[in-house]
């Protein structure tokens, strides 16, 4: 059977070539020609002896999945349709911030990944959990969405790189597919391949307890937390896991998380519903909640959707809101649905799930 080459980190890489009786060093070789460079096939990788090449032609691919869909906005922003197979799609959205040829505003370009094909999680405002869940996607069909954009974007070989940022926030629950996202997340850190500071790699999670502790001792990036409701009540009918790990369980999971990483803070997205999550009172109780806890908040406009039952906060609410969060010391940034912002695109995400059950759910990108 052919191997994947998208599918291995350093580890798994340098394990591969010593089956084939190749050198540690070999595997960083080929890791670097791969992300750095952007190869997609052997034969282009002058610097590795004509032998190696030959042999792992026979025994090896670089596969990403195939692109259905490659839309650029006039914004700058892009987004992939990707065929993961058997029907379904995810998307990639890359999201550029300021000038790259350097100019005055500091560059950053942010990819937004999709870890699964639709979501089990069920959250009641989300498209993705409506589509059902089909499959986690493998390690490969995760990196291979930022070797797909690196490509596309020019940013292999030398100059400023076209991603500086990514965030787990596409479809799926990055870690109800842990091991596949971890590997990936290795990848993303890595020297020879993405370069990228655990800082500025962001895993957003709906708070699966036991998989956030896992996760800080495995790959401690970035930790965004869904929380979009301050009491158990609400949060239980928002956001159905957390009935199996309710908030004081998540909360305590977030101190631990930063309790290897002092400098660190957790960002909370909260998704602004009209009439059920916006009241001054439940910013007060987010205060209490947070207290003593580094943390950010990310207001999330509700981007809506055929058949959803929410509508998005006034701005004049979200504002006062934001106020209480601010007043407290706490840092709340907006963001809106549509425009540059990068997690416009994100979290709503459109795709194509055909799920388990044989229904196909299909949703459309508004951001
Ligand atoms: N499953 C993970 C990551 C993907 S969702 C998680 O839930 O965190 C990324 C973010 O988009 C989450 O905060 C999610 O709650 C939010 N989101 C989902 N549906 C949305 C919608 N219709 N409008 C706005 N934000 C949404
Ligand atoms: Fe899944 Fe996240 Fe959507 Fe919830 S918000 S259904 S966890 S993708």
């Amino acid at each position: 059977m052919t191997v994947n080459l998208l599918d291995h980190d350093a580890e798994g890489l340098a394990r591969f070539f010593a089956e084939l009786g190749e050198k540690p060093f070999r595997a960083r070789q080929v890791l670097r020609a791969i992300h750095r460079r952007g190869a997609a096939d052997f034969a282009s990788m002058s610097d590795c002896a004509k032998s190696l090449r030959g042999r792992l032609g026979e025994v090896a691919e670089i596969r990403a999945p195939g692109v259905i869909r490659d839309e650029i906005t006039p914004d700058g922003t892009r987004k992939w349709l990707l065929d993961v197979g058997a029907g379904n799609a995810v998307e990639s959205v890359f999201i550029p911030d300021g000038d790259r040829g350097g100019g005055a505003r500091r560059y950053r370009g942010t990819l937004c990944v999709s870890t699964q094909a639709g979501c089990a999680l069920d959250c009641a405002f989300c498209s993705t959990g409506k589509q059902g869940f089909n499959r986690n996607l493998s390690t490969a069909e995760i990196i291979g969405q930022l070797w797909l954009a690196n490509r596309a974007l020019g940013g292999t070989g030398e100059g400023p790189r076209a991603l500086t940022n990514v965030v787990l926030m596409g479809m799926g629950e990055p870690l109800a597919n842990f091991d596949n996202v971890v590997t990936a997340l290795r990848v993303m850190l890595d020297d020879d391949a993405y370069m990228l500071s655990r800082r500025r790699v962001t895993v957003s999670s709906s708070g699966i307890v036991p998989a956030i502790d896992r996760l800080a001792q495995a790959c401690p990036v970035a930790l965004a937390v869904s929380l979009h409701a301050p009491e158990d009540r609400l949060r239980d009918a928002l956001v159905p896991i957390n009935r199996k790990y309710p908030l004081a369980t998540l909360l305590a999971a977030c101190r631990r998380y930063l309790e290897r990483s002092p400098r660190d803070f957790i960002t909370f997205e909260y998704v602004m519903l009209d009439g059920v999550n916006d009241a001054d009172a439940h910013a007060r109780a987010l205060v209490a909640l947070t207290r003593g806890l580094p943390c950010k908040f990310n207001l999330i406009a509700f981007n809506p959707f055929p058949g959803s039952a929410f509508r998005s906060s006034p701005a004049q609410r979200v504002r006062g809101f934001q106020e209480i969060l601010m007043n407290a010391g706490i840092v709340a940034t907006l963001r809106r649905t549509r425009g540059r912002e990068i997690d416009a695109a994100c979290g709503q995400l459109a795709g194509r799930v055909r799920n388990r059950r044989g229904v196909v759910g299909i949703s459309e990108v508004t951001a």
